[in-house]
This record gives C-alpha cells, structure tokens and sequence, in this order.
C-alpha cells in the first residue's frame, strides 16, 4: 500500500462486512444433460489424432456431435487451447464470460462460451482424469480461465527479448497454416485460451496471478463434446508444466495429443444443440 492511502471512513468494517453474492448461480443457466453425454462417450470410437510437438500448435477440426480429447502422452505439459465456430471464425471461445458464467477454473460439466453476439456453450466438458485435484492450500486449480496466452509481445515488454515461439505465435503458426495464409495476417483471430492442464491461482497476500507445476502425467485427458462444428489449435506451452518459466526455451516440454471421436449418434437423440443467442441487438435503439 501506498503512503498515501487515505483514512478508512468510520463504517468501513460495515461496509466489508457486505456479504457476496454469486454473480451467475449455477441454478439460473442451462445445465447440459451429462446422463446423455455418458451414454454416448461410452459407444465413440477414435477416428483421428493429432500430435502437438513441444513448442509448436496444431489445428484441428471436431464436427458437431464428436468428442475431443487433449492427452498427457510423455511428460507433464500445459496446453493453451483455442475454438472457433468452423463456419465463422468471428464465433470464438470467450474465456471472459466463461469464468464470469462458472469460475475461474473449469472441469466436467463445465461449458466452454463464445463470444457475442451468439453467447452459446461450444463445448461441454465431458470428462477430466485431474477432477480428484479440486483446489489445493494455495487455493490453486486445474484448466484456468485467467490467464490470456503467452506472447511475443507482453516478453519483449518485460524482458526487453524476442521470443517466437510463445503460445500466442505457435497458434497464429498453427492457424495460418490450416488457413494457407501469413501468421500476421490471421493473429488477430487468436484469443485468450483454456488453460489445459495448468495449474494457477491468485496469491493470498497480493492477489497476483500465480502458477505451480502441473500435477498432469501421462495418460491424463480433458475430454469435450462438441456442440457445434469446430477449428481449434492447440499449443504446447514453451513453458512446460510451468513449474517457473515461460516464453524460453529452458523449460522441459512434451507433446500433447489431440484425439477425436465419433460416438453413435442415436445416443444423442435428445440432446438440444445451442443456437445463437436470440437478443434482438437493437442495444436501445428504435425498432
Ligand atoms: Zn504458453
């Protein structure tokens, strides 16, 4: 605190002592039918994977219906994950409203949000093999909200040094690559990510955004049923399982494995596929 922090006002334990209020409680939104989804992850079958190298992103397209999974394959690493709607890239993974709409971590049950004006769940967590981790004596989770992504430019601000192999330019690699264009030119399209695998927190004294090593090993998955048509990348993290460092290559790292599933489909039959929000956007103005 600064020297110049002014005097508390006479009722400011009064004040403090208002009691918080859930700002979204879970009772008041749409909750997905999980008895569907565990019936039908039981009858998926995989029908493509993809390997994320350490230090570098892949993209990767789930149709409606599928389930995805990000895999642990050979050491503890962090993944940034990105979605888009495949048919409209200005649809995208609204990290924001996701925390706003549950917490700043998330696990099954959990939905992913997108951006407005469509505001609807693109995925549904529908399995986590690190839910036994809950929160820890730091108060610290698993998959965060929080966080943006690393980048090129936040580094060359903080340590005066270029770095291009942040999660910010291994997905803008990874994004124009499935796109056939330039990174710069579809960057822009990139946004702040699920954090998989990562474990974080805020600091009790100062509030601070803080992270600790992933408890995440091998074999481990976070598994998502898609609810709409998606394009996503997936980044390794240069940081690894960010136990201390990030955009260096002094961190371990390991690959992360993307793999999809396609379950039958009759197993869906009554499931209610999100459609964009229907607010009318005339934000005040005359009809
Ligand atoms: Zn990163």
């Amino acid at each position: 605190m600064s020297s110049k922090t002014p005097p508390a006002p006479a009722d400011a334990a009064l004040r403090r002592a208002a009691k918080p209020t859930v700002v979204y409680p879970a009772s008041t939104m749409p909750r997905p039918d999980m008895a569907v989804l565990e019936s039908a992850r039981h009858t998926m079958v995989k029908i493509h994977e993809v390997v994320v190298p350490p230090r570098n992103a892949r993209a990767f397209r789930v149709s409606r219906g599928q389930f995805f999974r990000i895999v642990s394959i050979e050491g503890p690493q962090v993944g940034d994950l990105n979605l888009w709607n495949a048919d409209d890239l200005s649809e995208r993974f609204f990290s924001g409203k996701t925390r706003a709409l549950h917490a700043t971590h998330v696990g099954a049950g959990d939905r992913l949000w997108s951006t407005m004006p469509y505001l609807r769940p693109i995925v549904t967590i529908s399995h986590d093999t690190l839910s036994w981790y809950g929160w820890d004596s730091d108060g610290a989770g698993i998959h965060d909200v929080i966080g943006t992504r690393c980048d090129p430019y936040t580094n060359l601000l903080s340590s005066g040094t270029g770095y291009d192999f942040c999660c910010h330019s291994n997905l803008s690699r990874a994004l124009a690559a499935e796109l056939k264009v330039e990174p710069c030119a579809v960057e822009h399209h990139i946004h702040d990510v699920l954090n998989v695998f990562m474990c974080t927190g805020f600091t009790k004294d100062t509030h601070q955004y803080f992270m600790k090593a992933s408890p995440v090993r091998p074999g481990d998955f976070i598994e998502f049923f898609a609810e709409i048509n998606l394009l996503g990348a997936l980044s390794a993290c240069p940081g690894g399982d960010c136990s201390a460092t990030h955009s260096s290559d002094v961190a371990a790292c390991y690959p992360l494995k993307i793999e999809i599933f396609e379950p039958d489909r009759t197993t869906l039959g009554t499931w209610t596929w999100p459609l964009p929000s229907e607010y009318h956007r005339r934000h005040g103005t005359p009809a």
